[in-house]
Formats: C-alpha cells, structure tokens, sequence
C-alpha cells in the first residue's frame, strides 16, 4: 500500500506512521518528494484493517496496490487453471461451447435441441429449471420436473450439463442431477448462495453481475473459491449500460483484462449480452478472437414457441451455421472448437 501524507504533515506524524506499520509487521519506505511526503509499506494486506491509518492526523489517504482477490487472482497461480466438465476442459487450447434453451420446457425440446447442438460441436448442453424472471408473471421454470428432464437429455445424449441455481433450495436439487452449476447474473452477489456453492465442490458458472465492476465479479468467484472450490468459470454477459438498441452491452475488453488479472478461464454469453440473434454470430466470434475460453449460446429448436428469450435464441440450423464460422476464428487465434 501506499500512504499519502498530508501538505503539511509534520516529521513526528511522520514517525508515527512508520512506528504503526513496524508495529504490524509491515515494511515500509519513505518517499520524500518535492511537495509531499509518501510512504510506501510491504505487508500482510488482510492486516490493513486493524492499522487504522486514516485515522492518524497527517495522513492524507492510504492507497492499496495488491487486488483483494488472493485466491482467484493469477498471482495465486503460475499459469491459467482448468477446469473440467465431463469431457470438455475450461481454460485449456479448446474453446467449450455450452448450448441449448433458455429454459427446460419439455422432453422433445431437450432431446432435439441437445441432438442438434452435439452434431454441430456443442461440449455441453444448457437448460434453466429455475428461471429468474423480471416478471413473477411469466414462467419460471420446470423446477425439479426440469432438471430431471435435463439430466436424461445428458445422459441420453452424452453430454454434460448447466443449469442455473438461485437459492439454497435449487442447489439442494440441481447438484443431484447436473454437472455444473450456474450463478445468474442476479445472484452474483448473493454471497451466502455463493458460499454454498462453494461448498459443493461442482464446477460452478459464474455470470458476471448486470452493474457488476470486474473487481466485484472477482470478488464473487473469491467467495467461491474460499470455501474450497477452485472450478470456477466466469462467465462476461454483458453489462447495464444508457444503450437501448441491445439488451446489456457486451463488455469484450473484459476478456483480455480478466485474463490478465486471474487464472480463472472467462467464457462470454452474446445471447443475454445482446438479446437479439442477428447479433449472437458476429459477437461469439469477437469472443473468441479476444481470447475467450468458451460461449454460452441459447438455441431452441423453435425459436418462435420458446417460453423464454426467443428473441436471443438460435435455431439448430443457424446454429450448425454460426460453428463452422466460429471453428476458423478459432483456429486463426491457434485454439480449437
Ligand atoms: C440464463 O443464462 O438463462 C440467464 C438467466 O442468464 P443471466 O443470469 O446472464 O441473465
Ligand atoms: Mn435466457
């Protein structure tokens, strides 16, 4: 950290400064510069707390410099984690593509829309059983029905599966039958519900907050990551911004920047980002080219009749489609789908 003193502080406020930090194992260098006096110190950064700098007279403000992240930060780490579902990696050379509806709503729609996805390249299938809906009037998910249906659509099909869990009751049920678990957009700061996920040790999808800072998001996946489990993938989904022509705006430089920051592997959604399918392709691709480790893509086999976000959905068709473009981004940036 560094600590700034004020114009006019004195030597002995000075001192007293050096004389707490010492006191509290922290090292600490003077800075003296033509207008102001800075000290910088070395320490225990979970200790800046008890020091009470602030409070000295003389000191103007204590500026910290290591992140609060410890866990998910990629000091923690020599290089970047994986994280494993089923067959697919997170983080390695392939970019993992997770598809399938917004929301479980029937067993034909889950065996076609799992089939179709698999043949195109999809690692793992998706499907909210609990919907967080804006309206309690629209539908809120099969629930326990749904996730039931999503488990014998895996095993069915081979592929491994996501769903969102909103409280402790849905994560009750949901580590039953999936094999990665999603925390929605709302959650990400619901901390007891990320404690508890954490406590599952399931590879957890970790959406990014709809006003979320990216140290805040990093900060959820710490609360995760606290209680044992180092599975986490965060998810980019867009962000609440003035723009209206789009659902969220879809915040790219998030990728190269998280990546930067921490070892977690970072995966983007263009569907929610966008809210409108003519712009998932263009968007899944610009994921990849900016280093993406996978994408989430809603695709229903009747985008028309979905009970949830038809508008931002893909049809197998436009699906199949949208891969083999996404296959040679892929490939131009030395990854593979
Ligand atoms: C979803 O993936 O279905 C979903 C609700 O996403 P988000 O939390 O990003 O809005
Ligand atoms: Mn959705």
């Amino acid at each position: 950290m560094v600590v700034v003193m004020d114009i006019e502080a004195t030597e002995e406020q000075v001192q007293e400064v050096n004389q707490r930090l010492a006191e509290h194992g922290f090292a600490s260098h003077l800075i003296r510069g033509v207008n102001r006096i800075v000290i910088g110190a070395v320490g225990d950064r979970s200790r800046m707390g008890e020091l009470g700098l602030e409070l000295l007279t003389g000191v103007e403000k204590v500026v910290p410099i290591m992140a609060p992240y410890k866990l998910a930060s990629r000091d923690a780490r020599g290089g970047p984690s994986l994280v494993p579902v089923g067959n697919a990696v997170f983080g390695g050379p392939e970019v993992v593509v997770i598809a399938g509806p917004c929301a479980v709503e029937s067993e034909e729609q889950m065996l076609e829309a799992a089939q179709k996805v698999k043949e195109a390249g999809a690692a793992i299938m998706r499907g909210g059983a609990y919907k967080p809906r804006t309206s309690p009037y629209s539908f809120q998910g099969m629930e326990k029905d749904g996730l039931e249906l999503l488990a014998r659509v895996g095993q069915k099909t081979g592929l491994p599966t996501v769903s969102e869990v909103m409280d402790r009751e849905s994560l009750a049920q949901a580590v039953e039958y999936v094999d990665m678990l999603q925390v929605g957009t709302r959650n990400m700061q619901n901390f007891k519900l990320l404690k508890a996920v954490g406590r599952t040790g399931k590879p957890v999808l970790l959406k990014r907050g709809l006003s979320a800072t990216i140290e805040e998001w990093l900060m959820a996946a710490e609360y995760v990551m606290v209680e044992g489990n180092e599975n986490v993938v965060l998810c980019e989904r867009g962000i609440r911004t003035f723009e209206s022509y789009t659902r969220n705006t879809l915040d790219l430089s998030a990728i190269p920047l998280v990546k930067r920051l921490s070892h977690l592997p970072v995966i983007v959604d263009p569907s929610h980002a966008t809210g409108d399918r003519r712009l998932v392709p263009p968007m899944a691709a610009a994921a990849i080219a900016a280093g993406a480790d996978g994408l989430l893509i809603e695709v229903h086999p009747d985008p028309p009749k979905a009970l949830c976000d038809g508008a931002q959905s893909l049809n197998p068709g436009q699906f199949a489609s949208l891969m083999g473009t996404l296959k040679a981004v892929a490939e131009a940036v030395g990854r593979e789908i």
